[in-house]
């Protein structure tokens, strides 16, 4: 039989972790699989989506910056086409089609750290890809959200959109960061290279707040820091995030349970030596 051929695709793409995770747990549930990343331009992301169905791929991760315009050239489910981005096409029926895997990924995280979520007052800072997908997982939760984002017409738009939602501008984010249970950073801020970056001190935090940065490299980035400063409780990173989401979409293409800890194992070594 054939190699089964599945990749993601994002520009910048070199330091995706996904081939290391996917290679594992085909390499573990010994499936004649691989798993490789590509360079793909916002213009040649149609192309490439078609190019890879005529190759035969079985399947494709989409990630920066092409998740929404990725959904043009798919056939969505609901849920992906709500959220406006898609990060996972499955070819297996001959019609690509697109999913997002972001959100419960997310979710999946929270609740370990949290349990209920219904309720609980969550701010997300940003409004791109991954915070729209998170955003739209708790609203469903019946959590009550605050979108804060530097381009504040985004933040109104998803707010609008949300059924439980308000938004704000960066210049409110201490007044309310006061009175909420979950702070989440779904932006690049304090990501390698620029490490040194958090767009919330220690001083506007509260012990009881839960930190959330879906940032995971590094695995501890300057807000988690802040937050232990701060002597918040609990502080969760971004790894678990991306393996639960890599583990949505291997399900979507394989219909198999994925073996997590290997998956998270292999991110981990791969991030201890990465930059
Ligand atoms: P995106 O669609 O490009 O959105 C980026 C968001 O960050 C926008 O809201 C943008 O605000 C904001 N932003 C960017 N630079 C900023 C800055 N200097 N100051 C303040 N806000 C800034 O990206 P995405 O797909 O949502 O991804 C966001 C981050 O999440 C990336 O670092 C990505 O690696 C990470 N991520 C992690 C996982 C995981 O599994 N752990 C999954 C998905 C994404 P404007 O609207 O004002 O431009």
């Amino acid at each position: 039989m054939m190699k089964k051929v599945y990749g993601v695709m994002g520009d910048p793409i070199e330091h995706s972790l996904s081939p290391v995770m996917h290679n594992a747990a085909f390499e573990e549930l010994g499936l004649n699989a691989i798993y490789l990343a590509f360079r793909v331009t916002r213009d040649d992301v149609g192309d490439a989506i078609r190019g890879a169905k005529c190759l035969g791929f079985a399947g494709l991760n989409v990630t920066i910056p092409l998740k929404e315009k990725a959904l043009e050239f798919v056939v969505p489910d609901a849920l992906a086409n709500r959220i406006g981005a898609i990060n996972t096409i499955d070819f297996g029926s001959g019609t690509p089609r697109g999913y997002n895997t972001d959100g419960i990924g997310a979710l999946t995280v929270l609740k370990e750290a949290v349990g209920e979520l219904r309720g609980k007052k969550v701010l997300i800072l940003g409004a791109g890809g991954a915070a729209r997908a998170i955003a739209f997982y708790l609203d469903s939760e019946g959590s009550i959200l605050t979108i804060a984002n530097r381009n504040v017409e985004r933040a109104e738009q998803l707010a609008h959109a949300l059924r439980n939602a308000d938004s704000i501008g960066m210049d409110e984010l201490a007044q309310r960061i006061k009175d909420v249970d979950i702070l989440i950073n779904a932006t690049p801020v304090g990501m390698y290279p620029r490490e040194d970056e958090t767009l919330v001190d220690a001083g506007l935090m509260h012990p009881d707040l839960v930190v959330f940065d879906i940032v995971y490299n590094p695995m501890e980035t300057k807000l988690l820091k802040e937050a232990k400063k701060a002597g918040v409780r609990t502080t969760i990173g971004g790894l678990k995030m991306l393996v639960y989401q890599g583990a949505a979409s291997f399900r979507i293409w394989t219909g198999m349970e994925p073996p997590l800890e290997k998956m998270e194992t292999a991110v981990r070594a791969a991030l201890s030596v990465q930059p």
